[in-house]
């Protein structure tokens, strides 16, 4: 039995991205906080296809020890898809940012990222098709103002993961790495960003994608050979890139 991992997906991308997979077979091993999203999202699952595996697992990742644990509870498993989803936005300029919320944004929008992706890599490099698909943002490569902190955690997120995709390729590994950096989605990520209890982006935000659109486009990258699929942020269009960040090996003379 193969299972897809995706860590986020008590809600929006994750969630649907969840219902995507389902629909092509796939077994899931899906993580988040909340226990209630998580169970009433498998028992929809099963509804939808009763032969799928579908396992839960509440973790909080902004917690470098949980992230260890939950890697080594489901070492067993063969893992063929790798989705690091989990992860929040903060509203707010540098100097006036809540930095116990920002502490926890770097733990898991980068530590907790850092760690599974490696974890994965040094247990799959050699498996054919396997994929790590790490969600970014359009903010992982334009800086958006009053959203610094979390443009710089995207920005490290797209470098570390189109960085990984160039150096799996060029040690011909059979695992490949992938991007996928949308821009506005209709998610919990709105209200949690800015700390309210709701947020409308009907009427508020000019142009977004649903997050059953975003999960839509999280196949097309899955299916692709390509390293980057981006939301256009003018157009909305998605698109399926090469590597953007530019990228040089190491010479003896560089070392
Ligand atoms: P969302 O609806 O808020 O989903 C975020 C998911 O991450 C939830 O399932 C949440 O579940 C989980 N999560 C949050 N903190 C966690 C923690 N400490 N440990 C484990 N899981 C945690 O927002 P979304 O838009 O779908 O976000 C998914 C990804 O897309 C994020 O990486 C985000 O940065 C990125 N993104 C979103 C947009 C957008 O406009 N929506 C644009 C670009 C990129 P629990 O609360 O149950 O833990």
């Amino acid at each position: 039995m193969k299972y897809t991992v995706i860590t986020g997906a008590s809600s929006g991308i994750g969630y649907e991205t969840a219902l995507a997979f389902a629909s092509r077979g796939k077994n899931l091993i899906l993580v988040a906080r909340r226990t209630e999203e998580l169970e009433k999202l498998k028992s929809k699952l099963t509804e939808i296809n009763s032969e799928l595996d579908i396992i839960i697992r509440t973790v909080d990742l902004s917690v470098t020890a949980n992230v260890y644990e939950f890697y080594e509870s489901i070492r067993n498993y063969q893992i063929e898809t790798w989705i690091n989803n989990a992860g929040f936005g903060n509203f707010a300029s540098v100097g006036e940012q809540n930095l116990n919320k920002i502490e926890t944004m770097l733990h898991l929008n980068i530590e907790a990222l850092t760690i599974l992706s490696s974890l994965y890599v040094r247990d799959y490099a050699k498996v054919e098709e396997t994929q790590i698909i790490n969600v970014s943002s359009g903010g992982g490569y334009l800086i958006v103002a009053d959203a610094v902190t979390y443009c710089a955690t995207k920005f490290y997120v797209s470098a570390f993961t189109e960085g990984l995709a160039q150096e799996l390729k060029g040690n011909g590994a059979a695992l490949q790495a992938k991007v996928l950096a949308p821009a506005a989605t209709e998610t919990e990520f709105g209200k949690r960003s800015i700390d309210a209890d709701e947020f409308q982006y009907e009427g508020v935000v000019p142009k977004f994608h649903t997050a059953k659109e975003m999960a839509g486009f999280m196949l097309e990258l899955y299916d692709s050979t390509k390293v980057v699929g981006i939301v256009n942020g003018e157009t909305y269009e998605f698109q399926l890139r090469d590597p953007i960040y530019p990228y040089v090996t190491r010479t003896r003379k560089d070392a």
